[in-house]
């Protein structure tokens, strides 16, 4: 499991993510590992989500880290762009 330290706003394609109850846009960030195994068998794979804790009310939001290929960069990134929130 990796934890990024600190505080962040969240992008996710481009779109700020805010909490649904109270609008904050400050998340500490945890990331999920599922396995996906529904009958049992053998995992093959996992599934990797990014979890997000509201500072401001404790809701979390998961996502599923995806790539997408950005036309500027030549590259393919993440849909999912974390800026740390530096408080002074
Ligand atoms: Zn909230």
């Amino acid at each position: 499991m990796v934890r990024r330290r600190g505080t962040y706003q969240i992008k996710i394609r481009d779109k700020q993510l805010v909490c649904f109850f109270c609008q904050h846009d400050e998340f500490l960030h945890r990331e999920v590992y599922t396995d996906l195994n529904p009958l049992g068998e053998t995992v093959t794979d996992q599934l990797t989500l990014q979890s997000f804790y509201c500072t401001s009310c404790g809701e979390i939001r998961m996502f599923q880290e995806k790539n997408r290929f950005d036309h500027m960069l030549q590259k393919h990134v993440s849909i999912i762009e974390y800026t740390e929130v530096t408080k002074e």
